[in-house]
């Protein structure tokens, strides 16, 4: 008999209360202590959902460092590694250790205020810097410190490599096999005109860089938007994006292979 703790979540829906009712009896019979929030001691977090989903346990738990294992229950389902009807032979390749963690890098971005406030706001799959509906922003990005563009358009987004195959990848920005650590820089709508330019593809940047936005104007209405949380602010000062020391540690099956994954979900 088993005596660990595990949390479990779900995305409300008809479907995951259903099948986390199916899979808490099937803890609780082998011998699990079963709970509906998150326990600094449980030693599993299941999230049951889509990956909207998932990205909200791992915000509500503050991206624990516990293994946490997704239950697609019909989504697109990037990070969810099971199917319900797999549960069994998952808790049984989990008991037996027959798994493996895949470490998932964050990105984290820190908002200056003209009144010195300092905010902090992390995403697991991108942080986008925009404006308000409609108006184009203007920033001065550097990276490293150095000044690199006078950015205008609709904003910028950067994106973990996990997160790559989400909002990035609709933008027009690359995949990244996650093994690789590092931040995916992808405009949103730049302007290229005489009087604008800035950079049109996504630039790669290492995860021990910097980039810095500075928007041009002081009084200035600003979208931060991480992972779909929005936060604004209307007196940016500055903001830096880099890589975050949190991370998320996902179960996968060994089977699992990324590209494998990309291919069944995007062709
Ligand atoms: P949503 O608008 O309901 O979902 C957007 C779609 O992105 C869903 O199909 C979701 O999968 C999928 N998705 C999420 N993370 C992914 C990943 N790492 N790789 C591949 N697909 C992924 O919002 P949500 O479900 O709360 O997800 C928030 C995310 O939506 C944001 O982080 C952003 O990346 C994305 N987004 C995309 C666009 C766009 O593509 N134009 C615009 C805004 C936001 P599920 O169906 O399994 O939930
Ligand atoms: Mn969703």
């Amino acid at each position: 008999m088993n005596n660990g703790i595990i949390s479990i979540f779900t995305n409300g829906t008809e479907l995951s209360a259903d099948v986390k009712t199916l899979l808490t009896r099937k803890l609780i019979n082998r011998g699990y202590t079963v709970m509906s929030e998150y326990s600094g001691e449980a030693t599993l977090l299941i999230c049951i959902g889509g990956d909207g989903a998932f990205l909200e346990t791992i915000h509500n738990c503050d991206f624990p460092g516990t293994p946490i294992v997704g239950i697609n229950t019909g989504h697109l389902g990037f990070f969810q590694e099971v199917l319900p009807e797999d549960f069994d032979k998952f808790i049984c390749d989990y008991e037996k250790g027959d798994y493996s963690l895949q470490k998932l890098n964050t990105v984290q971005c820190t908002v200056t205020t003209s009144d010195g406030v300092i905010n902090s706001h992390t995403g697991l799959n991108e942080i986008t810097i925009t404006g308000r509906k409609s108006y184009s922003v203007h920033f001065d990005i550097s990276i490293g410190g150095k000044p690199i563009e006078k950015f205008s358009g609709d904003g910028i987004l950067v994106a973990t490599s996990a997160g790559s195959t989400a909002y990035n990848y609709s933008l027009g920005g690359s995949i990244v096999d996650p093994r690789l650590q590092l931040l995916q820089v992808t405009p949103l709508a730049p302007m290229n005109t005489t009087a604008y330019r800035s950079f049109t593809s996504s630039i790669l940047l290492p995860d021990d860089l910097c980039l810095g936005v500075v928007p041009e104007k002081p009084e200035n209405r600003i979208y931060i938007t991480n992972d779909g949380i929005e936060t604004c602010y209307s007196d940016v000062k500055s903001i830096e994006v880099s890589a975050s020391d949190k991370h998320v540690n996902l179960i996968r099956f060994n089977n699992y292979d990324f590209w494998n994954k990309v291919k069944d979900k995007f062709l």
